[in-house]
């Protein structure tokens, strides 16, 4: 199968059109075409040469992506499944703020970390997505927004919270980070981008030492070792000392604050001893605390907190003097957690 050109960084590019017998500035124009003018297909390049079309159509596909479903909340909130070439199904789900849109990417088709609450880790992962099957869900967004009507709408910014474990498929997020974040194209800025992962420990080091400034968050979920094990399994392999140690060294090397996600289970982990152990776990660290309403999901037993236990947990790291915030929900009209739509959609087939 051929490669969607989304998957070429601008020095890449570059590099492809010396081996192709073109000169180095096409690059640029054709990643104007991509990124600017959004176009979706070669043939609408009009002022590229027929030659050079016919090499790209024959080298590259544009988008690997097609869509299957989109839901539109009464909220803005827009999620599409998009199905890939081989036909694997991924989601991706675009937010509106009031500081602009955001997309939330996939980077796996399934997830092999297996969080016990999540609907993407019941499915194993099947593969890794390229990062121009992630850089091409932002432009099928992007593209979805040109079409909608009144004043224009731009993707400024991305979560890399989809479907799958962005740090377990290293390499080609890293690539999509330099290519949505190219001056030329895109420019989304590396402080308007987030990455979440579940605590890869040596990742997280490697992370640091990439010297760029994209926002980082931990899916702590838990503030013990004993219960962080039985929710998330990756903490057996990378227990909360070392994650802690990890994420101190990334404060340090990049002067940035981190965010802890905190899922709320009712019972679980939303006690006010609970709290307790988390204040003692951050105190002091550059960092705050993301509070995040659990999405049920069919398979598992866990509930969402009690408004009361939420505001209970919430005020007692208030008085802490931790930072905190709850996370605003989207969409909940539709299949809002990620993963449910593609759980949902599999099961029906
Ligand atoms: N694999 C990465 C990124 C994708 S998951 C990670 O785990 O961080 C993105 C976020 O959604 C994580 O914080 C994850 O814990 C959270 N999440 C998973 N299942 C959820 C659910 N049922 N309700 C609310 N948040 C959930
Ligand atoms: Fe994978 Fe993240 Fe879901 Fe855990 S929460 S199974 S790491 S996608």
């Amino acid at each position: 199968m051929k490669p969607t050109i989304y998957d070429l960084t601008y020095e890449q590019l570059e590099a492809w059109m010396l081996e192709n017998g073109e000169k180095k500035f096409r690059a640029q124009q054709i990643w104007n075409w991509l990124y600017i003018q959004q176009v979706a297909e070669f043939a609408e390049m009009n002022n590229i040469s027929k030659v050079l079309i016919e090499k790209l159509e024959a080298a590259f596909i544009l988008s690997p992506l097609t869509q299957n479903v989109l839901q539109a909340s009464s909220d803005g909130t827009r999620k599409y499944l998009f199905a890939l070439n081989d036909g694997t199904l991924i989601e991706t789900v675009l937010m509106p703020h009031k500081y602009g849109n955001s997309v939330c990417v996939t980077t796996q088709v399934g997830c092999n970390i297996g969080c016990s609450f999540c609907a993407s880790g019941t499915l194993r992962k099947q593969r890794d997505l390229t990062a121009g099957e992630i850089m091409a869900q932002v432009m099928l967004v992007q593209r979805d927004l040109n079409t909608l009507e009144g004043e224009a709408q731009r993707v400024s910014h991305i979560v890399i919270m989809g479907i799958g474990e962005p740090f377990d498929n290293y390499d080609n997020f890293m690539d999509f980070i330099r290519i949505v974040n190219h001056p030329k194209g895109l420019a989304i800025g590396a402080r308007h981008i987030t990455v979440s992962t579940s605590g890869i420990v040596p990742k997280i080091r490697q992370f640091a030492d990439e010297g760029i400034q994209v926002n980082l968050a931990i899916s702590l979920h838990a503030p013990n070792d004993e219960l962080r094990s039985s929710v998330m399994k990756i903490n057996n392999a990378y227990p909360i000392p070392e994650l802690m140690d990890a994420v101190r060294y990334y404060i340090a090397k990049t002067n940035r604050r981190i965010t802890f996600e905190y899922i709320m289970m009712r019972g679980v982990n939303d006690q006010i001893i609970h709290a307790r152990q988390l204040v003692k776990l951050v105190r002091g660290m550059n960092a705050y605390i993301n509070l995040i309403p659990f999405n049920a999901v069919d398979e598992h037993g866990y509930q969402r907190s009690t408004k009361e236990d939420v505001s209970a947990f919430f005020d007692y790291l208030k008085k802490e003097k931790i930072q905190v915030m709850v996370r605003r929900e989207f969409g909940h009209d539709i299949d809002a957690a990620c993963g449910q739509l593609r759980a949902k959609k599999l099961e029906s087939e």
